[in-house]
């Protein structure tokens, strides 16, 4: 059995770790410590690393881990000066198995120039880093609206029960911001009030199926990316 385990780390960012038969593989490690006691903890060896883009925040740990655990790191060809340490670089469509199970690259630039998201259909898992958020998507920081919409249009493409695990705790201010632009949204307002449950149970809202989010994500309801190019721009000033 493949388990899929969010960590808190930073502030607000998520690494996760998928664990198979005491095998793990790590995807955006922004720190080593909270990682290494997991993996301690659950007798887990690190086989893999996985970035989806070059910001210190997704990136901070993989050194400290790489030396620690001789673990190969993978991340995007694109980002290759920008990511320490990668042993495999990979572009949009590759394809690699690790832990017994398929990954798919998808390029989704947008948020960083090289950024990529890694789709497991197996797990029915996609990681989508600082691309698609719950309820948001990535500032652009080196991309423009266009690319980042047709980014999103790659990830909404793929099936609904889709898995989408993202690197950041952002829904709860997220939805805010949605109900902003969509308050007559009833599944946005029944997704809220989970959201507020889980975060007072201390728990993450996070994976979410993407059919939640084509429901409730007013960033995915851009018909054209004129249109999401104005919600991006709200958003930033929200
Ligand atoms: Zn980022
Ligand atoms: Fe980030």
């Amino acid at each position: 059995m493949t388990h899929i385990h969010p960590i808190p780390i930073l502030n607000d960012n998520y690494a996760y770790v998928i664990e198979n038969t005491g095998q793990a593989a790590v995807i955006d490690p922004g720190e080593a410590p909270p990682v290494l006691t997991f993996l301690k903890e659950r007798g887990l060896t690190l086989t893999h690393i996985l970035c989806t883009h070059h910001h210190g925040d997704h990136i901070g740990g993989v050194t400290e881990l790489k030396a620690i655990t001789h673990a190969s790191v993978i991340g995007p060809a694109a980002e290759q000066e920008r990511i320490p340490g990668m042993d495999k670089l990979v572009r949009e469509n590759d394809t690699f198995t690790i832990l017994g199970q398929e990954f798919k690259v998808l390029e989704t630039p947008g948020h960083t120039r090289g950024h990529i998201c890694f789709y497991a259909p197996s797990l029915k898992a996609a990681f989508t880093g600082d691309t698609l958020f719950s309820l948001g998507c990535g500032r652009l920081f080196e991309g423009t609206a266009e690319e980042m919409w047709e980014s999103l249009q790659k990830i909404t493409a793929l099936p609904d029960d889709t898995l989408i695990y993202c690197g950041h705790e952002y829904t709860e201010s997220n939805a805010r911001f949605c109900m902003s632009v969509e308050p007559d949204n009833q599944v946005l307002a029944a997704r809220m009030t989970e959201i507020k449950d889980l975060r007072a149970a201390g728990k993450p809202t996070l994976p979410v199926t993407l059919s939640s989010e084509k429901a409730c994500n007013v960033f995915l309801h851009a018909n054209k990316s004129a249109r999401f190019a104005e919600l991006r721009a709200l958003k930033d000033s929200f």
